[in-house]
């Protein structure tokens, strides 16, 4: 069995930019709920209609769909040997379910990219400048925010010793440096 990572951050907080270097580094599928929901949305499927009402505004998509979505993908074959999760678990109920699903060893090592709120509503606001994510804008963020602060974060306390954390801010090559060493080590 290869690495099982998750990465867990802030929105804004660098998750996907850095998962897609380290899944080129390890070879290991990077699995984004955020991703996974948008081609969803995209394609006009079932799943992607019921997602949009929350998507849209920043809220969780109820985990039954979520759950359901991972459940499946990790379930394919290029996963078996380790994968690397952006974005989900995004709340107890979610942590819980994939531990029933897969075990306490679900997870070896947990990401935490630490980056502070100004920076996070200053990057999302750019974002929203070049890739125009229709949730981006000043209220939805600050709503993925609270969000965070009031489902997300419980999870750093729930995995305990396996999250290492690391310091998201500076230059995209020296975050992905800290979480390479820290991946090594
Ligand atoms: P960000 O971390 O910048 O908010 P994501 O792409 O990870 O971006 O998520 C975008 C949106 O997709 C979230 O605000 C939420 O509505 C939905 N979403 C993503 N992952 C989950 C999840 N695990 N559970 C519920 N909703 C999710």
């Amino acid at each position: 069995m290869g690495r099982r990572i998750l990465f867990l951050g802030p929105p804004g907080g660098g998750k996907g930019t850095q998962a897609k270097m380290v899944r080129r580094a390890l070879g290991v599928p990077h699995v984004s709920t955020g991703d996974m929901l948008r081609e969803a949305m995209a394609s006009g499927s079932d799943l992607g209609r019921r997602a949009e009402a929350y998507v849209s505004v920043g809220d969780l998509v109820p985990d039954e769909l979520v759950v359901a979505l991972v459940e499946e993908r990790l379930a394919r074959e290029d996963a078996a040997g380790g994968y690397l999760l952006d974005g989900f678990p995004r709340n107890l109920p979610q942590a819980e379910a994939l531990a029933e699903v897969l075990g306490d060893e679900a997870l070896d090592t947990i990401v935490y990219l630490d980056v502070d709120e100004d920076e996070i509503i200053a990057r999302l606001l750019k974002r929203a400048q070049i890739e125009g994510r229709a949730d981006d804008n000043e209220e939805t963020i600050r709503h993925r925010l609270e969000v965070f602060h009031g489902e997300t974060e419980p999870l750093i306390a729930y995995y305990g010793d396996r999250v290492r954390r690391i310091d998201g801010t500076g230059s995209v090559e020296d975050i992905y440096c800290r979480i390479a060493l820290e991946l090594a080590s």
